[in-house]
């Protein structure tokens, strides 16, 4: 039996892995996918303190080696289930059953979609949610992000550096997202804003080739012809698995307080996919170190 199954190994994930191994705890990383969660798709990282400049996938690959160092163990399975039996945790994946004294709910959330007819059926041919993955292919086409986050601007001025042309697609007429990047943008040429707007029709032959774009003011539509339409507009908590077990907000979140603790006994929550005001790398490792300590605790009294 291990001390600790940590459920999802993005930045949260893994630093509470890091705190526990500290702790000389035994801990299990489940992770369906692989390591590094959101952030690794992000191309620059330059709020994080200690260095002005990273990439995600270098930040997410030093956090890893890391905690492996420190003698964590990583399984790359899917967590579909957690049991409890006198306070033993067992945590099921499709191939296995693990059981721990604590478990640690990090795992993050997933892209939100628009909910288009055919959204599915292009992405692939046209339709992404990931500009750093897929970016390269539309190299000198024309592109749009819909969006008004951090995630659409830094799209927007990664697809700027290789596209001809992007169009910004948001449903207001300011952003969310950091001013800094907003600014960055409006410097460059090959950038359009459309404000106030909706994409409401995907249209495709075999390939996307046109977007439908309608106003939300006056109610026009326009089309757009396009190569490529990334989709960034925001996420929403991954806990299906869980949510019989921990209580959940109306948006899905798991509700846990500063301290990480869930209204479970045993089972806590770090990163963004517990309620909180500010989802960001910092707050996410912030979270893993305390989800850890207070699992430590739990552990040490029992
Ligand atoms: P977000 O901040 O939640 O923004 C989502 C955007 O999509 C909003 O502008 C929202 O519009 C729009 N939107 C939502 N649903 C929509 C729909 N159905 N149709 C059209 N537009 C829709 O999401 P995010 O940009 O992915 O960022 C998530 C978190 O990660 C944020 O806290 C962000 O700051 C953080 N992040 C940080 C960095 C960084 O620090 N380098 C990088 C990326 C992301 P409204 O504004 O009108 O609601």
């Amino acid at each position: 039996m291990y001390d600790i199954i940590v459920i999802g190994a993005g930045p949260a994930g893994m630093t509470a892995a890091i705190y526990a191994r500290r702790a000389s705890k035994t801990v299990l990383v489940l992770e369906a996918v692989t390591y590094g969660g959101q952030i690794i798709n992000t191309p620059d990282i330059e709020n994080y303190p200690v260095t002005a400049h990273i990439s995600g996938f270098d930040f997410s690959t030093k956090v890893y080696e890391q905690a492996k160092d420190l003698g964590a163990e990583f399984v790359f399975e899917k967590a579909v289930e957690i049991r409890d039996e006198n306070g033993v945790k067992t945590v099921v994946t499709p191939k296995n059953a693990y059981e721990a004294k604590a478990v640690i709910l990090a795992t993050g959330s997933e892209n939100r979609k628009l909910g288009l007819e055919n959204e599915d059926a292009l992405v692939g041919r046209g339709v992404s949610y990931c500009a750093t993955c897929d970016g390269n292919f539309f190299r000198k086409k024309t592109v749009a992000v819909v969006g008004g986050g951090n995630t659409a601007l830094e799209d927007a001025l990664y697809l700027a550096d290789l596209c001809e042309k992007v169009y910004l697609i948001h449903r207001r007429d300011s952003f969310r997202g950091e001013e800094a990047n907003a600014e960055r943008l409006k410097a460059r040429e090959n950038v359009e804003f459309v404000y106030n707007s909706n994409v409401t029709r995907l249209i495709a032959e075999k390939r996307l080739k046109a977007i439908e774009v309608t106003n939300r003011l006056d109610g026009s539509v326009r089309t757009i012809e396009l190569n490529g339409l990334f989709i960034a507009v925001g996420r929403v908590p991954e806990n299906q698995n869980f949510g019989s077990l921990v209580k959940l907000d109306e948006s899905g979140y798991v509700i846990a307080g500063e301290d990480c603790h869930t209204n479970y006994e045993g089972i806590f929550v770090a990163g963004d996919t517990r309620t909180k005001a500010l989802r960001q790398l910092v707050t996410a490792t912030a979270d893993g170190a305390m989800a850890a300590t207070e699992a430590v605790k739990y552990i040490n009294n029992l």
